[in-house]
């Protein structure tokens, strides 16, 4: 199975565990692990550019 590595804690995990967070305008995808998915969600909320930001579904690419 593929393995990404969360940008938050940098720890390695099966891509099915990961949360993909896509950028509008850009091909590289960011991959967040469950401990920290929901602590970056809040913290994306409250930046001015969140809206070129979405949130995939876990264990998508
Ligand atoms: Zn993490």
């Amino acid at each position: 199975m593929e393995r990404k590595m969360c940008l938050y804690c940098a720890k390695w995990d099966d891509i099915s565990d990961m949360t993909p967070l896509y950028e509008q305008g850009k091909e590289h995808v960011d991959y967040y692990c469950e401990r920290c998915v929901t602590h970056v969600k809040i913290n994306l909320r409250k930046v001015p550019f969140h809206h070129l930001y979405t949130w995939g579904e876990k264990g998508s690419v």
